[in-house]
């Protein structure tokens, strides 16, 4: 909660000045023109001291707009001080009976100036929301249309693949077994598997996710992705840390699928700190009935704001072998289970990437750990 205005940029200090200012300026006037007493015999001087009074709700709609509910309300409570000063001390006193209607005003400022900066907050937090949505949606149709491109492409590789594989072997066949011609015949033979099980990860990848009814065990994940590491990480002296608060909960996204999105997350974590020391810490949290969030973070150089939203575009990279699919990888799986994914400041300044899934209903069994490493 803030109960100050902010002053850090010069809108901000401009958008003080001209409220306070405004304020300020009211009240002087207010003070300056004849009030009901005075001006028993000049209805037209009551008349302008009254809408003075009224003009006090320009500065205070304003602050709750630009500030929101807190600051516009300490604004409330500065127009309730002056004014119940001024008719203390002017109009005969806050408890005067004449003055009731007055007294309704002194609760009436910040009043108003909370409302308006509750419904401000709240209309920021839903287009706030709205823009996020799309840009999901904008992130998962051009997903869609990379992996409709990239199956047609591997499709058309398997087939020629197959062909070669076919050749290959009825070569090593012919060889004499133990010779030189028959060991390169079988080497392309091994070569061309492998080259058919990327184009096979790479099909898996393009293929539209499966939001089926696959649950996955969070905390057996991040462990599986630290096994997997632990080497690189003690090369390059990072260390990895887990806080399992939602321990035992599980999401709803396959376990493969799940623990492909914290290696991803984890190894770009390791490979931003580069040579140690480090940390790359992992969070599960369920501050939510119906999702969990995993919060990765690192003590890397962070993500600049400007390149938040490119990084997880495909072929988006800005290391000298990267491919830039690791991050849309990222978001074309958890997109597919219902989820989300971003990236902010971490707390040690490196980056924050936050996953939010949703939780499995209550009751569903905790999948057999596999043991990798
Ligand atoms: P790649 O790792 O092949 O570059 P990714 O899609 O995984 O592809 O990442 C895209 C880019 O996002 C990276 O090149 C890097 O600039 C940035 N990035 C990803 N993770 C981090 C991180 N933890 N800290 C800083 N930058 C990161």
């Amino acid at each position: 909660m803030q109960a100050l205005p902010p002053l850090s940029s010069w809108t901000d200090r401009l958008r003080a000045l001209t409220i306070l200012g405004s304020i300020g300026l009211i009240s002087v006037l207010h003070v300056l023109t004849p009030g009901p007493a005075e001006a028993a015999n000049h209805m037209a001087s009551h008349g302008l001291h009254s809408a003075l009074e009224g003009l006090y709700y320009i500065p205070l709609l304003l602050a709750g707009y630009w500030w929101g509910r807190w600051p516009a309300g300490t604004c409330g409570v500065l127009v309730t001080g002056v004014y119940g000063l001024h008719t203390q001390f002017q109009l005969g006193g806050i408890l005067d009976p004449a003055n009731r209607g007055r007294l309704l005003a002194l609760i009436i400022f910040p009043a108003v100036a909370f409302t308006t900066g509750l419904l401000a907050d709240r209309l920021r937090r839903e287009t706030q929301a709205l823009l996020d949505a799309e840009r999901q949606v904008r992130r998962a149709e051009m997903l869609a249309a990379l992996g409709e491109l990239s199956a047609g492409l591997a499709h058309e590789i398997r087939n020629p693949l197959a062909s070669i594989r076919g050749a290959a072997d009825v070569l090593a066949a012919s060889f004499a077994p133990g010779s030189r011609d028959e060991e390169f015949a079988r080497l392309l033979v091994s070569e061309v598997q492998r080259l058919d099980r990327v184009v096979c990860d790479f099909l898996q990848f393009a293929r539209p996710g499966r939001a089926g009814d696959e649950f996955a065990d969070p905390g057996a994940c991040i462990q599986a992705t630290f096994s997997l590491l632990r080497s690189p990480a003690a090369k390059a002296n990072v260390k990895f840390t887990f806080d399992g608060a939602a321990d035992g909960r599980l999401v709803r996204c396959p376990p493969e699928a799940l623990r492909q999105v914290m290696l991803n997350l984890c190894l770009n974590a390791l490979q931003a700190i580069g040579q140690g020391p480090g940390t790359v810490s992992v969070q599960a949290e369920a501050p939510h009935p119906e999702r969990m969030r995993l919060v990765v973070d690192d003590t890397g150089p962070g993500v600049p704001p400007e390149q938040r939203e490119a990084i997880f575009r495909p072929f988006h990279t800005t290391k000298d072998h990267g491919t830039g699919l690791g991050l849309s990888v990222v978001a074309k799986i958890v997109s597919g289970c219902g989820g989300t994914v971003h990236v902010t400041d971490g707390p040690e300044g490196g980056a924050r990437f936050i996953v939010e899934l949703p939780l499995a209903p209550p009751g569903i069994q905790v999948p057999v750990p596999e043991v990798v490493g």
